[in-house]
């Protein structure tokens, strides 16, 4: 039998990072609780009580088993090149760092070509256990529910196959400490006993897919065809929309006003399929987009002859979207003359091409979009009241991103979603710390910018990994204000500022030699390593010789 050893467990500890000042808590990417025990322990009880002991088992056994899933990412993040026992250990440690229970590997057996997996360790002071005898006394059966999960949760993610623990002893029923087991799920003879708590409920399950089905079907009758490129579910998206809705049916001038990037085009594009005319074209043009000289012709077509190189006749823009709808992106950059012309379309029902006398019916629903004030336009002389009035009919404000922070979240997930297909790449999701990146951005470019950052994001996460912050906003690890960590000795100590400049600043300020610096350095980081010189060398990013060889210099 191997004794395993954990290592120095210094690059967990600075993990746990406690932001005080943001009411924030974090491992890794993740957000943390600190909970009391005993209300866990309450909740724990109250579920016993209300639901009875299988369904509270099967409950708190997949809650450990989600938080032991998310703890196997930092795993591979903090330990992956190193040898795996020393990476499979971080479950074990963080187990202890979360106040869980001591945690002491027993037997641990597990890779080679049929990546099996034997587990065995033994749980002193385990929280459960505690907390099980304290509600119910003695029991005669392992109650450590929520900790198998988490050991269950936690392997099968490191191991990628389902790796089931049971515990082959409980303090729950006085023994001196509790033994767990995990070993493949296919390896238990009595795996199919045990295996109903990791499951969802197929009732409750069923229930609730009950509930979100007639949800869907309530939305699906509020908004009888619901545009899949359109989501949200902030109060400002579901003012634009509900506006959007009552438009659809009619033939009405729109105006779509909003900050660049808010989606304006997808706007248009969602009325025109909400409306009478969605089998007819939609056509998009970008008015800032083409220069002065060709917008007519663009618009509303030209004939041959008409001007030097119109060597053929050519329908334009409201001549193609006869019977559906234009999209006239940054109207406000329209030229003068070129908003005349619009503004005979819109009064007469009819266009004229350039070059030629006919004039022809059109039938098309304009809807235009500008991110300019048109009003202080019309004051500065650059675009036509009577234009203005004429569109300004029906206008419809699309609120910046940074006003509907709950959108942030379903679109994400779409965003994402069409990202990985786009390029070939799958991505489990994205972690709290990311996600409350996103959330606190001012996205000044609205959902383009949010498309951006997300596609940098799925490329640079890796493969069946996770979007963390970093792959979003490059340098957004380094935190802003003071933060706390956990030291060797168990105690919550400030860090000192992360800058370099300003670390460079702090020690200048102290007037020690460069000499004293780094042997102050040495010293503190074998202090943190427990004396261990190979992790102390790691802390400090050299090899154990250099360190040895450096120490020596300063005791020499
Ligand atoms: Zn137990």
């Amino acid at each position: 039998m191997t004794t395993i050893h954990y290592p120095e467990s210094a690059d967990l500890r600075s993990l746990l990072r406690f932001a005080p000042e943001d009411g924030h808590i974090w491992l890794g990417e993740h957000r943390m609780l600190l909970l009391h025990a005993g209300a866990l322990s309450e909740l724990r009880k109250e579920l016993i009580a209300s639901l009875g002991q299988q369904q509270a088992r099967r409950i708190l056994t997949r809650m450990g088993f989600a938080s032991g899933m998310r703890d196997a990412e930092l795993a591979r993040k903090a330990r992956g090149t190193s040898n795996p026992a020393e990476a499979f250990v971080v479950g074990p440690q963080l187990h202890m760092l979360e106040g869980c229970a001591k945690v002491t590997p027993v037997r641990l057996e597990f890779g080679g070509p049929g990546n099996t997996f034997y587990g065995e360790f033994k749980w002193e002071h385990a929280w459960e256990a505690e907390a099980h005898v304290q509600q119910f006394g003695e029991v005669d059966h392992p109650s450590c529910w929520m900790m198998i999960g988490y050991a269950s949760g936690y392997t099968s993610a490191f191991m990628g196959r389902f790796i089931l623990f049971r515990e082959e002893q409980c303090a729950a029923t006085g023994a001196s400490h509790c033994r767990i087991v995990g070993r493949p799920v296919e390896d238990w003879p009595d795996a199919h006993e045990l295996t109903p708590y990791f499951e969802a409920d197929t009732l409750v399950g069923r229930l609730l897919e009950l509930r979100e089905e007639m949800e869907a079907m309530r939305r699906s009758i509020a908004c009888p065809k619901r545009i899949p490129s359109l989501i949200g579910n902030s109060s400002g998206f579901h003012t634009a929309y509900e506006l959007m809705v009552k438009a659809a049916g009619t033939s009405v001038t729109v105006l779509l006003l909003g900050e660049t990037g808010v989606g304006k085009e997808r706007f248009a594009r969602a009325l025109h399929e909400m409306s009478p005319r969605r089998d007819a074209p939609f056509i998009a043009v970008n008015c800032a987009a083409l220069p002065d000289e060709l917008i007519e012709s663009e618009l509303f077509g030209v004939e041959r002859g008409a001007f030097t190189g119109a060597n053929v006749s050519r329908a334009g823009k409201f001549e193609r979207a006869d019977g559906g709808t234009l999209f006239l992106d940054e109207v406000g950059e329209l030229p003068l003359p070129a908003q005349a012309k619009l503004l005979r379309v819109l009064q007469e029902g009819e266009i004229e091409r350039l070059g030629d006398e006919r004039t022809r019916k059109v039938n098309v629903r304009l809807v235009a979009a500008t991110n300019v004030d048109l009003q202080q336009a019309v004051r500065d002389g650059r675009f036509r009241s009577d234009l203005y009035y004429r569109l300004n009919v029906y206008p419809l404000t699309i609120p910046p991103l940074r006003e509907r922070v709950s959108d942030i979240a379903p679109l994400t997930e779409a965003i994402i979603e069409r990202f990985q297909s786009l390029h070939g790449k799958r991505i489990t999701g994205i972690t709290d710390k990311a996600m409350h990146a996103l959330k606190n951005h001012t996205w000044p470019g609205n959902v383009r910018e949010l498309e951006n950052v997300l596609e940098r994001g799925v490329i640079l996460a890796p493969m069946n990994g996770v979007i963390e912050v970093e792959h979003l906003f490059i340098g957004a690890a380094q935190e802003h204000g003071l933060q706390t960590g956990v030291s060797a000795a168990g105690v919550l100590e400030a860090d000192a500022p992360v800058q370099q400049g300003n670390i460079a600043d702090a020690v200048l300020e102290t007037g020690m030699t460069l000499e004293a610096v780094e042997q102050a350095l040495l010293q503190r980081a074998v202090e943190r390593a427990g004396g261990n010189l190979s992790a102390a060398a790691r802390m400090l990013g050299m090899t154990r010789p250099q360190l040895n060889y450096r120490l020596k210099k300063h005791t020499g």
